[in-house]
């Protein structure tokens, strides 16, 4: 029986206290970009929000890709959401190990040399790596300047959050 198996057996009997009143057009207010990692699971309760209120969208080591702003974009242009979060945490996985070493690692095991995923967006500096990824989501065209993008660090120790203040760049002026 594998963990699957089980949980359809569960949710069998589980969906029989489903609460269907939950299941109108979704209207949430604020996005929330986290990583996949289960201890972050708890973080939008711990931040006393509702289900309801938050989209969700989440990847291992809280990345800006192409699918991250693609699901920003569709939360924000179609479903209304006002706020964006990125809530990086300590301890990540992707500090863990570089992106070179994972692919010299998966060529090693399984002898196939991929183009995707091209990179991995390993990280050693959560705080920086938040700093990177909140200004990857203000730049980009389609994500209105009216919509506020603030940055977090989740401590998974402590469960709080700590704000990773985020300056637009100043650029040197061209000539
Ligand atoms: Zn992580």
């Amino acid at each position: 029986m594998s963990i699957t198996d089980d949980a359809l057996r569960a949710n069998a009997t589980l969906a029989g206290d489903y609460d269907p009143a939950g299941a109108g057009p979704p209207a949430p207010k604020i996005a929330i970009v986290t990583c996949a990692d289960p201890r972050l699971s708890g973080v939008v309760r711990l931040m006393g929000l509702a289900d309801a209120d938050v989209d969700l969208i989440r990847n291992v080591g809280t990345v800006i890709d192409d699918d991250a702003m693609r699901s920003l974009i569709v939360s924000t242009r179609m479903l209304g959401t006002r706020e964006i979060l990125v809530i990086n945490h300590d301890d990540c996985g992707l500090s863990r190990f570089s992106g070179d070493d994972l692919v010299e690692r998966l060529r090693a095991e399984t002898g196939r040399y991929p183009i995707a995923p091209a990179q991995f967006f390993t990280f050693t500096d959560a705080e920086r790596n938040t700093r990177e990824q909140v200004l990857k989501v203000r730049s980009h065209p389609w994500i209105s300047p009216d919509v506020p993008v603030r940055g977090f660090v989740f401590g998974v120790r402590t469960g709080r959050l700590t704000e990773v203040l985020v300056e637009d760049p100043v650029v040197p002026a061209a000539g």
